[in-house]
């Protein structure tokens, strides 16, 4: 069994980019600009920006950070997207999600302008995806398709299995690795909360995405031998035994899961370092407009 070291390969990229960064520099004298807004207190949305910010850094973007208060009404957030995408200086910008919810995250989504979307979550970008036009791909999808790429695991003709069907991870990988291009030509099925005899199809699969939100649901005995699996799940549960008293884990039973596949991602240090690569990624061709002038 091998580990997909997401964070290794996220470090080789980041300092690749530095590189990319410091010729962007000299060329345009200015930097890439990513904005991130925050809205309320979230721990872990707040642990997140912040790793993006510290990402930004260590490759040389500016980024910026608008903290929002959580009563904030979705008008007011509204014209604070507004103010982003007339911002000449930002090239890309986010909205951390989870939102409070007395807010829509679709309208919130729609409102961005799409040439800045470098979640890639706006639908335009959602819908050049699913055609394979140039597009911002979702940052964690994408980041599965670096993490595939570097470690050559070959998707052509493979049975892909993705458990779960968000938006912004479950559906956008399906339809990735289903398109012809090289990390794709899979046989993809996307299951779901409704899929029936899902132990009997995860089974079937030569490589497994597991995206639930339920720690440690996918277990050895759904795992055929010798398959890939990819866990994206972030999931925080207690542990009496450390001095936080709570640790982060998995989507996947790693203890059981590792001793049947060929590879697998660890949590942490694997898919969650690779989203926030795609996250710079796509900032980098905003700030370059390879995708949209
Ligand atoms: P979500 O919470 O929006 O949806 C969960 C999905 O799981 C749904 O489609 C649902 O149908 C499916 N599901 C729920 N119960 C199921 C069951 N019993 N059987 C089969 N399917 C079931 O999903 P999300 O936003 O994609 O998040 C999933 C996990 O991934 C979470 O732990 C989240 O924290 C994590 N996540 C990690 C990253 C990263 O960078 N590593 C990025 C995004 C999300």
């Amino acid at each position: 069994m091998k580990i997909i070291d997401g964070k290794a390969v996220s470090e080789e990229l980041k300092n690749s980019m530095k590189q990319d960064v410091l010729e962007y520099k000299q060329k345009f004298e200015r930097v890439p600009h990513l904005a991130a807004i925050l809205v309320g207190d979230n721990p872990a949305s707040k642990a997140y920006v912040s790793n993006k910010v510290k990402s930004c850094d260590q490759v040389g973007f500016k980024s910026s950070v608008i903290t929002l208060p959580e009563d904030i009404s979705e008008d007011d957030l509204i014209s604070e997207i507004e103010k982003l995408n007339a911002d000449k200086d930002i090239d890309g910008f986010i909205v951390q999600l989870p939102l409070p919810k007395h807010i829509s995250e679709v309208r919130v989504t729609l409102a961005i302008d799409h040439k800045k979307d470098v979640d890639g979550f706006h639908p335009i970008n959602f819908g050049r995806m699913a055609q394979g036009l140039p597009c911002y791909l979702p940052a964690t999808p994408y980041g599965i398709t670096m993490l595939l790429d570097r470690y050559n695991i070959e998707t052509a003709g493979k049975h892909v299995v993705v458990v779960g069907r968000s938006n912004i991870v479950g559906t956008p990988i399906s339809i990735l690795l289903s398109r012809k291009s090289k990390i794709g030509d899979a046989t993809v099925t996307l299951t779901h909360s409704k899929t029936k005899n899902l132990h009997y199809i995860v089974q079937q699969a030569d490589i497994v995405i597991a995206a639930i939100g339920i720690p440690g649901f996918v277990t050895a005995d759904m795992i055929k031998d010798g398959a890939v699996v990819i866990d994206v799940g972030i999931n925080r549960v207690e542990d009496d035994q450390l001095t936080s008293g709570s640790k982060l884990v998995g989507d996947v039973d790693y203890e059981g899961v590792s001793k049947k596949s060929s590879f697998i991602t660890p949590v942490p240090g694997g898919v969650g370092p690779m989203t926030v690569m795609g996250l710079i990624m796509n900032t980098f061709k905003a700030a370059q407009k390879t995708i949209y002038s």
